[in-house]
């Protein structure tokens, strides 16, 4: 464990924090059924969810997308270091929780911009014995500091999986192409890159919706296609593990997903119902219930 992130003077940390604006992570948090956001926040949340009532499940699959992807990698590819731009809030299962428990030596670095993911960090930085974590403060536009600060941690000659997991879509493709890039470049063979993104080629109608809501409260909101996924893949030359970009819900799907516990709990549409909801009540969904491209590839 390390965290030189956490010694911000609190006072500081406390005037970057702004309660009168929504935030992504803390938006993200109110799908989740966390705790740590702001009024402004449910009051974004609500309008997303008007907009498109089945949209929790977007975050729900998600999230259990990255868990799935992080099994997979260190139980059948045997990666060990992960570096999860765009953490989020913690939640139940953190990235370095889930590696962990197979592979307790895994090392994980977390990076946000956000001041309150920073403000919860401590919660990120509890790594087993035999593994480490520690947590970056700083925007993915800022790769080089990104990559100096990781490699206090990680071993960039060892694979690395770059986690870029929901946040993408807050980056527009003239910087994100190029970020990815740059990243990507920076990893050893054998790396892997984690992906997933907001589309609206499964259910249109009702992203476009959600993106107004967003783009009104000043959020940069970029849909991509599934080709435009696939780009972040192919023209870095990374090989694009089974079954390939599909609709989070699509990708390797395991028993311990989400199952219907209580299928109508798949149909609550309002925020205080979906406070109540355990991740496990979430029922089936269909394509049409999913706005997120998920996927995983490799580099040779
Ligand atoms: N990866 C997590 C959380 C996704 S929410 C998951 O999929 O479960 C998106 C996160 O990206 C938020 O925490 C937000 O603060 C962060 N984020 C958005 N733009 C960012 C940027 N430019 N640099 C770093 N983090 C960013």
């Amino acid at each position: 464990m390390s965290g030189d992130a956490l010694s911000q003077d609190p006072a500081e940390l406390k005037r970057r924090i702004d309660s009168t604006k929504a935030h992504p992570a803390r938006v993200y948090d109110v799908f989740l059924g966390g705790k740590d956001h702001y009024p402004v926040d449910r009051e974004a949340a609500a309008a997303a969810l008007a907009a498109n009532p089945r949209g929790y499940l977007d975050v729900r699959h998600n999230r259990d997308f990255l868990r799935r992807a992080v099994t997979t990698l260190v139980r059948e590819d045997g990666i060990r270091q992960f570096l999860d731009i765009g953490t989020g809030l913690p939640t139940a299962a953190n990235v370095h929780q889930i590696a962990q428990r197979v592979a307790p030596e895994s090392r994980v670095v977390y990076v946000d911009n956000d001041p309150v993911v920073l403000a919860h960090a401590r919660a990120l930085l509890t790594s087993g014995p035999e593994g480490r974590t520690d947590y970056v403060d700083a925007d993915l536009r800022e790769p080089a500091r990104i990559l100096e600060q990781a490699a206090k941690t990680l071993d960039f000659d060892q694979p690395v999986a770059l986690c870029l997991v929901a946040i993408l879509h807050f980056v527009a493709d003239e910087e994100a192409y190029p970020l990815v890039r740059g990243l990507v470049d920076a990893l050893p063979a054998g790396s892997r890159l984690v992906l997933s993104h907001l589309t609206e080629d499964l259910n249109p109608e009702n992203i476009r919706a959600v993106k107004r809501t967003y783009t009104e409260r000043g959020f940069t909101f970029v849909l991509r296609s599934r080709a435009d996924v696939e780009r972040f893949f192919t023209e870095n030359r990374l090989a694009l593990a089974d079954p390939g970009v599909v609709p989070a819900h699509r990708w390797r799907p395991d028993h311990d997903a989400p199952r219907p516990e209580r299928p109508e709990a798949a149909y609550l549409a309002t925020l205080d119902a979906i406070d109540k909801v355990r991740y496990h009540d979430i029922g089936d969904v269909t394509d049409a219930d999913i706005n997120v491209y998920a996927a995983l590839g490799g580099k040779a």
